[in-house]
């Protein structure tokens, strides 16, 4: 039990007032004490003490609950209720339920993790519950369970700081449960086993008609369904009667349950039926008490299906929300391409920027905030949607701005700047000066990349921090660079970043998100970073250290 400090009730109690001229709202003081650590069951021990506090902060002056609300700000917690988010339908504080069910292909990519922190974020802000579904019940071979993902899954859920219920289900697990609902519907039914071929089938249900099959009596159908497993596969199907004449064809008798020889990676060949995801979620959405269900706009079929189940044992359905699909301009994401390409060896593993997993995300800097937020500005719409990958480097640019800056250069090609004076040199970490200073040596020789040096022309430029030099162009290579000053002239010039040429430089790999490598030399100081430090290379971008050998330092590229 989580005992609330008096004071933590009057800072909320008072924050309430003040929001709404002085008067306190009980229940909006409850659920900003959720977010303060109460639990549902503590409710009503709580009571008294709030009621007592309520009548005090009501009868005290505007101006005193500021007052008071000064000294006890701090006591509130930041709100997990975030703008931008509509409320859900039909919804009560303390008794949502919700879920994530990723079907177990691979790692979590930005466009699955989209549903989950919006399950995460509902769930917070209602102090409700969410559960973590594998959606394992079956697999095929284009659309393969990786054992693998289950891990990843988890990892990925875990680090985008997803609050969910410990206890992970698998659906693996409950073959047998939906065996015994099924039988059930067999009785009943409202189930039938059906051995038409798939083609004669489809024919029938455009043309409205129902099969021989469907009208045999409940015995007969609890025979064929007893017979179904040491069937071939392929060769019957449980049906669910919907209704041949429905005006959608598509929802004319659904398949419930078929026979797979699939080897699942966790229950292996202990099962050869499987139920469909429609006759597994109309049974769990019930028996596990979820009350939304956040869903792409693409299932409005699968939610009828469900709501049909659940309406023959009379149970009540889940509130669906719709949320069109997301594509992010700028990338490419395909998880079972991806897949192929990690089994090929063309992709370096889980975590390859390519695969946009979450993995690969956090690999490259970027950080869980960010794409939480990055998700939150899209909200749920019933349209389909764009967004720039763009906004989501912006975002992450604000979390990672005061990360040191070091040198990198690609290519280093040395120049010599005659006349230039052997300095020693101050080069602040950051230009707001907050993480102090680089000191470095330099001679007359400087390493630059060489996209600068082949663009050098017949003008000034300027080495960052360092000093202006000029360039003379003779023929089409050959150049005299001469020094003109420490101190940065008036004119603009263009800045070129460089290394003092010694041989202390070290070897730099770095990974772009498209997989390309990048490699040149970079500042001695890099040696003393550690693996999974972001910093930012200047004129390049923001990079985080993923490998550190005797060699080299491999960076993963985030953005610029
Ligand atoms: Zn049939």
């Amino acid at each position: 039990m989580v005992d609330i400090p008096i004071e933590t009730i009057m800072a909320y109690a008072l924050e309430n007032a003040i929001k709404y001229n002085g008067k306190t709202n009980q229940k909006a003081v409850l659920a900003g004490l959720f977010s303060a650590g109460l639990e549902k069951s503590e409710i009503k021990n709580i009571i008294p003490k709030l009621t007592d506090v309520l009548n005090k902060v009501n009868s005290i002056t505007a101006e005193e609950q500021k007052k008071e609300f000064e000294k006890l700000n701090f006591l509130c917690s930041k709100r997990e209720i975030r703008e931008g988010l509509k409320e859900l339908p039909n919804a009560r504080m303390g008794e949502v339920v919700m879920r994530m069910a990723p079907f177990p292909s691979g790692p979590l990519h930005i466009g699955n993790a989209r549903t989950f922190i919006l399950n995460d974020e509902y769930t917070k802000m209602y102090n409700g519950k969410l559960l973590l579904v594998m959606d394992d019940t079956i697999g095929s071979e284009a659309k393969r369970i990786e054992p693998e993902s289950y891990g990843l899954i988890k990892e990925g859920i875990d680090w985008l700081g997803i609050k969910y219920d410990k206890k992970i289900i698998y659906k693996s697990d409950r073959i047998e449960k939906y065996y015994e609902y099924a039988e059930e519907l067999l009785k009943k039914g409202y189930l039938y086993v059906c051995h038409c071929e798939q083609e004669k089938m489809h024919e029938l249900k455009i043309k409205g008609i129902e099969c021989s099959c469907r009208n045999l009596p409940p015995e007969k159908q609890m025979e064929r369904w007893k017979e179904m497993f040491n069937a071939k596969m392929g060769s019957m199907t449980v049906r669910l009667k919907t209704s041949m004449q429905d005006s959608d064809p598509a929802f004319r008798d659904r398949v419930m349950f078929k026979i797979s020889d699939f080897l699942h990676p966790k229950t292996k060949n202990k099962f050869r039926i499987y139920p469909s995801m429609e006759f597994s979620w109309g049974i769990d959405d019930h028996i596990f008490g979820v009350t939304h269900v956040l869903r792409g706009t693409d299932h409005y079929m699968s939610t009828r299906v469900q709501d049909f189940i659940r309406n023959i044992f009379g149970w009540e359905n889940p509130e669906s929300i719709y949320n069109g699909a997301c594509k992010i301009e700028g990338i490419k994401i395909s998880k079972s391409k991806g897949t192929q390409k990690i089994k090929a060896g063309i992709y370096t593993g889980w975590n390859d920027p390519r695969t946009w997993s979450l993995q690969s995300l956090r690999d490259r800097g970027i950080e869980p905030e960010a794409i939480r937020q990055f998700i939150i500005d899209l909200g749920i719409k019933n349209t389909n949607i764009t967004a720039p990958v763009e906004a989501l480097y912006l975002l992450n640019r604000k979390i990672i701005e005061n990360v040191p800056r070091y040198s990198f250069v690609e290519n280093p090609q040395k120049i010599t700047i005659k006349g230039c004076p052997y300095l020693e040199t101050k080069i602040p970490l950051h230009p707001n000066n907050s993480l102090g200073n680089k000191t470095i040596k330099t001679t007359q020789e400087f390493l630059i990349p060489e996209l600068d040096f082949d663009l050098l022309e017949n003008q000034n430029y300027r080495l960052i921090h360092l000093l202006t030099f000029n360039s003379n162009r003779i023929g089409i290579r050959p150049r005299e660079l001469s020094f003109i000053s420490e101190e940065p002239t008036n004119e603009k010039l263009k800045f070129i970043h460089w290394l003092p040429a010694t041989p202390d430089n070290i070897k730099i790999k770095l990974l772009m998100p498209d997989g390309k490598i990048k490699r040149g030399l970079g500042e001695f100081e890099l040696e003393k970073l550690k693996v999974g430090d972001t910093i930012q290379f200047e004129r390049v971008g923001f990079v985080k250290l993923h490998k550190k050998t005797k060699e080299e330092l491999e960076f993963w590229f985030a953005h610029n």
